[in-house]
């Protein structure tokens, strides 16, 4: 079967290594080349469970999706620089709200072993595993949680499959000719539009229109003052009401991210956004400076009206599948959605209502 995918982000990634798994005789074309991409700037952060969203499908989905990016890191022996289950701590201000979050806890991990063990931790542990912090409160610490490095995660399903795909780095578009799909020109028996943000301007010259939205996401990578290190197992760490600072492997540590939904597909680094995340670490790290900030990254996330993401079959084009609208916790969703849009490919009646609205809901 000769397939074209258009992205090579998250979804499109791991939809390509999933396919190869099930089907090494696939003939696939990648196409990517946009710049970007949500996944290279992403801050990894895999930890679904203690979310107050109310959406049933959704959690559905990144439950299911944390527990896949599990399977996915010991099937492969991903090294601890991809994913690493670091475990995530999340503090909180007052007695009352650590009761409530650890209720949450009791209720989730009856149908999510995957969230593995979790704890009340004292602001003195926290500091244990951050020396450089000052004190929070006291948190939740729980182990299961993860963090990923999306660039690495990317590379590293690229290199396993690199014999087996053609890429393209250049944009891709679709047309439609009586029943055949041609992606460049090149006719496919399947297109998978694994677009991102991109999605309504790569589907819009079928006359088709998709509801996703741009959303920039901007966040800053820092040097620890003082010649401090930061362990590289140490967990995320959520501090309520501040932003959120993930350790990277490279001993830096990333703060973010905003979620501005006003600013299109713009890229540049914004001075004021810096302060702001800068401020949030210099009230958790006494002495950080500017001077301390080693990078900023600024990516472009797609989300729908609902925040939910979606994916399947188009109805007016059965060759074509699309994904889209991960929104903030599209790390978390994004392996799995890779894998159904394989499942569905084997199966096209499968049953996805529990995880996602019907595709017309965001695409007409
Ligand atoms: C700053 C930031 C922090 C984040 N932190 C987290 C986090 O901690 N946890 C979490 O779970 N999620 C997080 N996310 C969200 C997550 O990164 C995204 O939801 C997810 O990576 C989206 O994956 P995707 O494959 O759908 O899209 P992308 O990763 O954006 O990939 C889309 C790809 O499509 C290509 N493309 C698009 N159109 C075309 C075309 N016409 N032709 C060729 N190529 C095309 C682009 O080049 C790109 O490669 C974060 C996002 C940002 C921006």
């Amino acid at each position: 079967m000769k397939i074209a995918v258009i992205g090579n982000g998250i979804v499109g990634a791991t939809f390509v290594n999933e396919m190869l798994e099930r089907h090494p005789n696939s003939d696939i074309v990648q196409f990517d080349g946009l710049k970007g991409t949500a996944t290279i700037a992403s801050a990894g952060i895999i930890a679904p469970w203690l979310s107050k969203r109310r959406n049933q499908k959704w959690y559905n989905l990144a439950r299911q999706g944390a527990e896949f990016m599990q399977e996915m890191a010991q099937k492969y022996q991903m090294p601890k620089d991809v994913y690493l289950q670091s475990g995530v701590i999340y503090t909180r201000d007052s007695d009352d709200k650590l009761q409530s979050l650890l209720e949450l806890a009791q209720q989730r991990i009856q149908n999510a072993p995957q969230m593995g063990d979790f704890s009340e931790v004292t602001s003195s542990q926290i500091k244990k595993l951050f020396p450089f912090i000052q004190s929070t409160s006291n948190g939740v610490f729980v182990r299961g949680g993860a963090r990923i490095d999306g660039q690495r995660f990317i590379h590293f399903l690229n290199l396993r499959n690199q014999e087996k795909v053609q890429v393209v780095q250049a944009p891709a578009k679709i047309t439609i000719e009586g029943q055949q799909a041609f992606v460049n020109g090149s006719n496919f028996d399947l297109v998978i539009v694994a677009a991102g943000a991109w999605l309504a301007q790569t589907l819009a010259p079928l006359g088709i229109q998709a509801q996703v939205r741009p959303q920039k996401g901007q966040l800053i990578e820092i040097n620890l003052p003082d010649n401090q290190f930061i362990d590289h197992n140490a967990p995320v760490l959520m501090p309520e009401g501040e932003r959120d600072f993930i350790p990277t492997n490279d001993g830096t540590l990333l703060i973010g991210a905003t979620h501005e939904n006003d600013q299109g597909f713009d890229l540049t680094v914004s001075a004021e956004i810096v302060k702001d995340l800068l401020a949030s670490g210099q009230r958790i790290i006494p002495g950080l400076s500017e001077k301390a900030i080693k990078h900023v990254r600024v990516g472009t996330r797609a989300y729908t009206e609902d925040f939910a993401p979606f994916f399947g079959r188009l109805p007016q084009h059965s060759q074509i599948l699309v994904a889209s609208g991960l929104g903030s916790s599209g790390l978390t969703t994004g392996p799995i959605i890779g894998k159904l849009l394989v499942d569905l490919i084997d199966n096209p009646l499968l049953d996805v209502s529990h995880l996602t609205k019907p595709i017309s809901t965001y695409v007409n």
